[in-house]
């Protein structure tokens, strides 16, 4: 039952460039250029992250992982592509630091880690998955009463096809082509009904924006593309 909150051809997607997650240079390079500015913002709404016990959603090599790691927090990083948790426990042999990456559903594995989490973070994952909510929903039984929920996506409206699909597939070439669907996009209002039918909070909404002239992204009020939201218990 809780399989079918997969879709297969995603996975394959990440499993055929599984290789190159931690080539800078790759597919991959647009989530290591905006990983400092969604750590950032994860440790300005928490502080400090040693030794927070943290599960990552979607960790695919673990880039997120593992820089929330070698700040001192106790990692969990769980995706369905069996390639990517390769790469990223290869990868630990290279950093030093100590992952606990697994292969199962957020579903399936939300099951026995009750109220286990003081953070967990699903950045860049929700717009690959046909039920989101469903995700949300096993995330908030995951986190402890005054855990933090940090979420991030692309918005759905005609500047988000433009700039995330044909902009950043088909111009600019930072991803490849059929990354993104658009159907999938997810509206800030949508994610946030999603959150709180889960008693949570949504405490904060802040956009991503790229400039391709000196190729910099940076955190920025428009939130009409990509966007992180940071969530709370009630
Ligand atoms: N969160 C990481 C990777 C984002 S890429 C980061 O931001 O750096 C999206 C990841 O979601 C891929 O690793 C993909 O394998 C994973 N994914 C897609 N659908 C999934 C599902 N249904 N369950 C678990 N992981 C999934």
């Amino acid at each position: 039952m809780t399989q079918s909150n997969i879709d297969p051809l995603e996975i394959d997607k990440f499993q055929s460039i599984a290789s190159r997650w931690w080539d800078r240079e790759s597919e991959f390079k647009p989530l290591h250029d905006i990983n400092p500015l969604r750590v950032g913002y994860i440790e300005d709404y928490i502080g400090t992250l040693e030794g927070r016990k943290i599960l990552d959603i979607g960790c695919g090599g673990g880039i997120l992982a593992e820089s929330l790691a070698s700040k001192g927090a106790k990692l969990t990083g769980i995706d369905m592509a069996e390639m990517s948790l390769k790469v990223a426990k290869m990868h630990l042999h290279e950093s030093g630091l100590d992952i606990n990456y697994q292969k199962t559903t957020t579903e399936e594995f939300a099951k026995g880690h009750k109220e286990q989490f003081d953070v967990i973070t699903c950045l860049e994952m929700l717009e690959h998955v046909p039920d989101p909510a469903s995700i949300i929903k096993a995330a908030a039984s995951m986190l402890k009463p005054d855990g933090h929920l940090f979420l991030s996506t692309i918005n759905r409206n005609p500047k988000a096809y433009v700039l995330a699909i044909v902009g950043a597939e088909y111009i600019l070439k930072l991803l490849p082509k059929g990354t993104h669907e658009y159907q999938k996009f997810i509206k800030p209002s949508e994610l946030a009904a999603m959150v709180r039918s889960n008693q949570l909070n949504v405490s904060d909404v802040t956009g991503m924006t790229y400039n391709p002239i000196n190729q910099q992204y940076k955190l920025c009020r428009d939130v009409d593309v990509n966007y992180l939201m940071y969530c709370k218990a009630l």
